[in-house]
């Protein structure tokens, strides 16, 4: 049995100081026993507070032991409720959109000016991500029993935030059906060695402390703010099997190391990406019109600006879910889809401005990995 451990820079930054927990939702009683622990015969591992336990050899319940534990109302979907939830992302969104076209632009552009609109960024960035969460559900056919209803509000909604929606509700449902597959895993893939010579050589100039630190924050930075847009050109931190991808683009950019695992593969998936794409010309062909009347400044100022802080709660939240020192990321020998989703660890915000966060972001820290097909909002 051949098991990786991760060797994440996660482990060298300040995000590791992040409350972490991996409470089981829904599925606490469940028994889970399990052998003697290798970890310890692991050289290099950093433990979190998990202390290595999920490097262990696990007994983990089947998908109908787990499923059996949740109440059944979880999978009912409720179309009022859900779209009760979207009208209120959009206003809220809408409303921030409103509130900085009012009153923050007319600020103008100068050093000072950057007091009002990084907040402005940060807290419009912050409400927008509701929709961007809301159209997953969406993906995930989690929103509604009317398909078409579902697809729309999905549709419109990852569009307004330049996500191509058919072309990644197809990655994003192969992300979870190989989550933390070392090979056909997609997304937050990690590479499979055990030592960074980008890492040694920083430890070898600024010495081991400052060397981890600029490590840590520039992987941070790099990942926040170009990781997400990274993954849709380029499908970075996407798995081995696929080769280079491109979510725009119906054929691959690399022959796909399996050719089975093709991201668009057949024809029906290939018409879907073009289908995503027509949305994201419309999408980029308004904001050049808007560009032109309100300018190009404004409209980074007042788009750009949020667009980057939703990408970065997207790439923050998952890139924990999926990412701890002692989580392992497994082999075709080892791997199955219950495990896999075990294996994402919950990353809860409820406490952050009293919850209001967690609430607009739909509960996405703790809801999300394990029954990514229940329905929204139960
Ligand atoms: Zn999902």
């Amino acid at each position: 049995m051949r098991r990786f451990a991760l060797y994440s820079i996660i482990a060298l930054n300040p995000v590791d100081s992040l409350r972490y927990n991996m409470k089981l939702v829904g599925v606490r009683n469940l028994k889970m026993t399990s052998t003697i622990l290798p970890p310890q015969n692991i050289p290099e591992v950093q433990y979190s507070t998990l202390n290595g336990k999920a490097l262990r050899n696990n007994v983990i319940p089947t998908l109908a032991e787990a499923k059996a534990v949740i109440p059944k109302e979880c999978f009912v979907k409720n179309t009022a409720l859900s779209l009760s939830y979207a009208l209120l992302d959009l206003v809220a969104t809408a409303s921030c959109f409103f509130l900085g076209y009012k009153y923050i632009l007319p600020i103008g552009f100068s050093a000072a000016s950057l007091l009002a609109w990084i907040p402005y960024s940060i807290v419009t960035g912050t409400v927008a991500i509701s929709m961007w969460v809301t159209a997953h559900e969406c993906g995930h056919g989690a929103f509604s029993t009317n398909k078409k209803l579902q697809d729309f509000v999905g549709y419109v909604f990852h569009t307004f935030l330049l996500v191509p929606y058919f072309s990644w509700q197809r990655s994003h449902n192969i992300h979870h059906a190989n989550t933390n597959h070392v090979v056909d895993g997609e997304t937050h893939v990690p590479i499979v060695n055990s030592s960074s010579l980008k890492t040694k050589v920083l430890q070898k100039i600024f010495g081991s402390k400052i060397g981890n630190f600029i490590w840590g924050s520039s992987q941070i930075f790099l990942h926040l703010i170009f990781g997400w847009p990274a993954y849709l050109l380029t499908g970075k931190t996407g798995g081995y099997s696929r080769g280079v991808t491109n979510h725009f683009i119906p054929f691959p950019l690399t022959k796909p190391n399996n050719p089975a695992k093709e991201l668009f593969g057949g024809v029906n998936q290939k018409i879907k990406v073009l289908a995503s794409d027509v949305g994201i010309a419309g999408m980029l062909g308004g904001l050049y019109l808007l560009s032109k009347t309100i300018g190009l400044l404004p409209l980074l100022a007042l788009y750009g600006g949020p667009l980057i802080v939703v990408n970065s709660w997207l790439v923050l939240y998952t890139w924990l879910q999926h990412t701890q020192t002692d989580i392992p990321h497994v082999d075709a020998d080892e791997f199955s889809f219950i495990k896999g989703a075990f294996l994402t660890v919950d990353r809860p915000y409820e406490k952050i401005l009293g919850g209001i966060v967690n609430f607009l972001h739909h509960d996405i820290g703790t809801t999300h990995g394990k029954w990514e097909h229940a329905a929204a909002y139960r």
